[in-house]
């Protein structure tokens, strides 16, 4: 599976950026919380899946 391997490393380059806190609310990103991958401007909006594009929350659900 291709894709999720580089799924899985973009992951771990946002992980490390971040040190391993929520972009939100800056709380630690473990396996107990759950994390999500979002793009800072939507794909709708013309976004793409660049890292530059990304950042890990927790799933804080979406208002
Ligand atoms: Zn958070």
């Amino acid at each position: 599976m291709q894709y999720s391997e580089r799924h899985l490393k973009q992951w771990v380059i946002l992980y490390l950026s971040q040190d391993g806190r929520c972009a939100l609310c800056g709380g630690a990103l473990t396996d107990e919380t759950g994390s999500h991958n979002h793009n800072l401007v939507y794909r709708m909006h013309g976004g793409t899946d660049a890292l530059s594009n990304r950042v890990l929350l927790h799933p804080h659900g979406h208002q």
